[in-house]
């Protein structure tokens, strides 16, 4: 396509997420003969930004200071827009995440571009973008061509792999003016939700319970599970009603979407509003005790077990693979 594509780089406690690095493989098929060149905004944004800059990148633009110490929507979208200009990009990427959602929209206004959000599906065609993204809890899909311009795509984490690392390219700052318009909402504090535990949202790998885990102490079943795979630990609403787990970690119509590598969803019937949060996960496996259980019809793996047999025999193989390649 020969354009030049920005892609905007989201960290947490100064690691970049993998959903915006992934980008990186989208953002060289797009540009093709253009320039890929990527943003980090926050603290700690030197260090990400040496680490993305092996990802095929040929520049990488960090903003910090104490404006950007902390995420706040006005001064990131600044930033966004800024870096878009200094790079002369025509695309920007962003993966769908909370954050993406609430300041790419202002972004896209101020460059007057069309903007496509939480997109499954890329594909070039030409000088055109044409996407696919959900609609309606994923009961249809639509495509969308954006024709030319300057557009803004937010992409699901793990739609495309990441690449490898080569040569670095750059890393230099951006200065940043803000007005005064900027200035009129800031963030004074930022507080994690669900403590210290992985953000379903974020994760690889979801090992996900119902309310047939009965108690919190239960659970520890399935966090022993998704610690040796490296994973989060997911609820349904029924077991976050029953007060077993935090709302942070209700995957499904009210909760949240995600698209893993792998989702194991124990004890979970399958409800259509707990469908539309995880359909989109590359490989399912469902433990149920219940052969007739509607998870069944969107497991690649069905097991017809009691989890609370099953689930440590699995957390026991994948120590004992861990051990042999360790
Ligand atoms: C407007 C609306 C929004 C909603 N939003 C969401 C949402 O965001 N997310 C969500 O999850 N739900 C949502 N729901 C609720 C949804 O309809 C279901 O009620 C809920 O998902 C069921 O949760 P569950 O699978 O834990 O419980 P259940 O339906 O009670 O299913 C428990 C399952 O566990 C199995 N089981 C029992 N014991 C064992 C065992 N020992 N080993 C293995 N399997 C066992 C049973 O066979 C059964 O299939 C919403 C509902 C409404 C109306």
């Amino acid at each position: 396509m020969g354009a030049n594509v920005l892609v905007y780089i989201e960290s947490r406690g100064g690691r970049a997420l993998a959903g915006s690095v992934q980008l990186l493989t989208l953002a060289a098929q797009i540009a093709a003969g253009g320039r890929v060149e990527a943003v980090v905004v926050g603290p700690d944004a030197a260090t990400i930004a040496a680490n993305v800059a092996k990802r095929g990148a040929a520049a990488v633009h960090t903003v910090e200071g104490e404006p950007f110490a902390m995420y706040g929507a006005l001064a990131y979208a600044r930033a966004v827009e800024q870096a878009m200009k200094q790079a002369q990009a025509s695309v920007l990427l962003l993966a769908t995440s909370e954050q993406s959602r609430d300041f790419a929209p202002r972004v896209a206004a101020r460059l007057n571009a069309t903007m496509a959000t939480d997109c499954t599906h890329v594909e070039i065609a030409g000088d055109a973008l044409r996407v696919q993204r959900p609609m309606y809890a994923r009961k249809c899909m639509v495509e969308i061509e954006m024709p030319g311009g300057v557009r803004v795509l937010s992409v699901r984490p793990n739609t495309f792999e990441a690449p490898g690392e080569g040569t670095p390219g750059s890393v230099s700052p951006l200065s940043v003016t803000l007005d005064a318009g900027d200035a009129k909402a800031r963030t004074l504090e930022s507080v994690r939700s669900g403590g210290q535990a992985m953000d379903v949202a974020e994760a690889d790998v979801i090992v996900t319970g119902g309310q047939s885990l009965k108690t919190t102490e239960n659970f520890k079943i399935l966090q022993e599970l998704a610690d040796e795979l490296d994973g989060a630990v997911g609820a349904t609403r029924a077991a976050v009603d029953a007060g077993l787990q935090p709302y942070p970690k209700q995957v499904g119509l009210t909760g949240k979407t995600v698209t893993p590598r792998l989702y194991i969803a124990c004890g979970v019937d399958g409800a259509v509003q707990h469908l539309a949060g995880m359909r989109g996960s590359k490989i399912v496996v469902a433990i149920n005790t219940k052969k007739e259980a509607p998870i069944f019809g969107e497991a690649t793996y069905g097991c017809v077990a009691d989890l609370f047999t099953l689930v440590p025999l699995i957390t026991q193989e994948v120590k004992k693979l861990h051990g042999a390649s360790a």
